[in-house]
């Protein structure tokens, strides 16, 4: 077995993490810029949700149209363009922004016309919307086609792709965020879509520049070029296997939910968790909120390294859990880090705040879940596909994480309050213990179920 990784993987790392610099940077500030100057923070939750929800979907049309007609390699390019004028135009927004908040109640006024300002933001998100769709299933597929469809190093690849991803996603808020505004001066955040710009400029460029040299395969073909299979694609000839693989994309896809929808808290309840009931002082100084929502990141790449070598290891003995195994292992892991803060608040005051080393140990377990079920699962779909529809079914992929995304903001909304909550008038969620234990229950839930139909998917999965 050849050692060490194509140098194409690196390049693919770097347009990836440049890229996820930008999404995530601008994602740290946007809810903040929306509240400061434009709409309730109601109505930013649910741009939000919106938002979040659709980057993901587009992925179908963009993996559609690159098996298709594109091929990957130009699809980025397009994407990454898009995605780039998407960050232009919020810039354009937080530069025309006018302060309208009254400083007493936080109401909007009406005599400030912020209208420009909220037409420009919204025509930045539908191009980030767009873009994205053709980026991200595309990068992905590109690092499996370095590799032929049987190397063995498909998910140590993906992993080293996935920590590309999280460099990116712990850079991003860093710089963005110096460039937070408020209320008084709205504009201010336009220095942070400014450099979410910048940073998405530099990663096409470098893609643009460097692909014909470096993404190739170890013979030297050319990765993601205008797709050869036209032909093939418009009859769909589908092999009984080829039909069996697909299958399992789709089961797997459709567990993975479960994972995103609990996952994706991050962003919403236990971001109001940190906040209310998190005791944040460290030697004196108080952490800001948003800086737990970094925490996953950072740890995925330090851990990342260690999970690659943890999977070697147990593969030397042939303990290496199958690919399917290790999703299920993911979810059970999400369960996990439920579990143990659910522990940590049973019977909490609603007044009293706890120790931030419940969250960070949610975060700890959380993280080695991901690992175990996002790069392995992109690895599998790469192993699955069928070679010319390799784009479109990434598409479905991450269409699994648009529904959970979707599904976080209203999972979020049983986050305790004081009043008792119900989900479909069945399950009573009265504390904070209720609501962490539902999220124990879905995924373990989930777990379990895939962890016993495993045989029959890994049987599936043979040629
Ligand atoms: N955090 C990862 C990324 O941004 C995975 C996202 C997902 O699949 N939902 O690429």
């Amino acid at each position: 077995m050849k050692e060490g990784h194509p140098k194409g993987l690196y390049l693919l790392f770097f347009t990836e993490m440049a890229e996820r610099f930008s999404y995530y940077g601008m994602r740290a500030v946007f809810t903040l810029y929306m509240v400061a100057a434009l709409f309730t923070m109601e109505s930013a939750s649910e741009i939000y949700g919106y938002y979040t929800g659709l980057v993901y979907l587009t992925p179908l049309l963009g993996g559609y149209i690159a098996d298709r007609y594109w091929g990957n390699r130009r699809s980025i390019v397009v994407g990454g363009m898009l995605m780039a004028l998407g960050q232009l135009l919020m810039f354009l927004s937080a530069s025309c922004v006018r302060p309208a908040i009254y400083e007493a109640d936080g109401v909007i006024d009406p005599a400030v016309d912020n209208h420009l300002a909220v037409l420009l933001m919204m025509g930045g998100l539908f191009f980030l919307i767009l873009g994205n769709g053709f980026f991200k299933p595309n990068i992905a597929t590109m690092v499996g086609s370095l590799y032929s469809p049987d190397d063995k190093r498909k998910d140590a690849a993906f992993t080293i792709f996935y920590m590309g991803v999280n460099v990116g996603a712990t850079l991003g808020p860093l710089l963005c965020g110096i460039f937070e505004g408020d209320y008084l001066n709205p504009s201010r955040f336009k220095w942070a879509f400014l450099c979410a710009c910048i940073v998405m400029i530099i990663s096409t460029l470098t893609f643009y520049l460097l692909k014909d040299r470096y993404v190739v395969t170890h013979d030297g073909q050319p990765v993601g070029i205008k797709p050869a299979h036209q032909q093939r694609a418009v009859k769909h000839e589908l092999s009984r296997s080829e039909k069996q693989h697909i299958a399992v994309i789709f089961i797997i896809a459709a567990f993975v939910i479960f994972f995103w929808a609990a996952y994706e808290q991050a962003g919403v309840s236990l971001t109001f968790f940190a906040d209310q009931q998190t005791d944040r002082h460290i030697l004196g100084w108080e952490m800001p909120t948003s800086y737990f929502q970094s925490l996953p990141a950072i740890f995925v790449v330090l851990l990342a390294p260690v999970m690659n070598l943890m999977w070697d290891l147990l593969g030397r003995y042939g303990w290496e859990p199958s690919s399917v195994m290790k999703q299920a292992i993911g979810l059970a892991l999400l369960a996990l880090g439920y579990w143990f803060i659910a522990w940590g608040v049973k019977d909490l005051d609603p007044q009293v705040k706890v120790s931030m080393w419940w969250l960070t140990g949610l975060y700890f377990i959380h993280t080695l879940g991901e690992l175990s079920l996002s790069p392995i699962g992109l690895s599998l779909v790469s192993k699955l596909s069928p070679k010319h529809l390799a784009s479109l079914m990434m598409g479905i992929w991450f269409l699994s994480s648009a529904v959970s995304n979707m599904l976080a903001g209203q999972l979020s909304t049983l986050y305790p309050d004081g009043s008792a909550k119900s989900l479909f008038g069945w399950v009573e969620i009265r504390s904070l213990y209720d609501f962490f234990m539902l999220f124990v229950s879905m995924s373990g839930i989930a777990a379990v179920a895939l962890a016993c139909i495993s045989p029959v998917l890994n049987k599936m999965m043979k040629k």
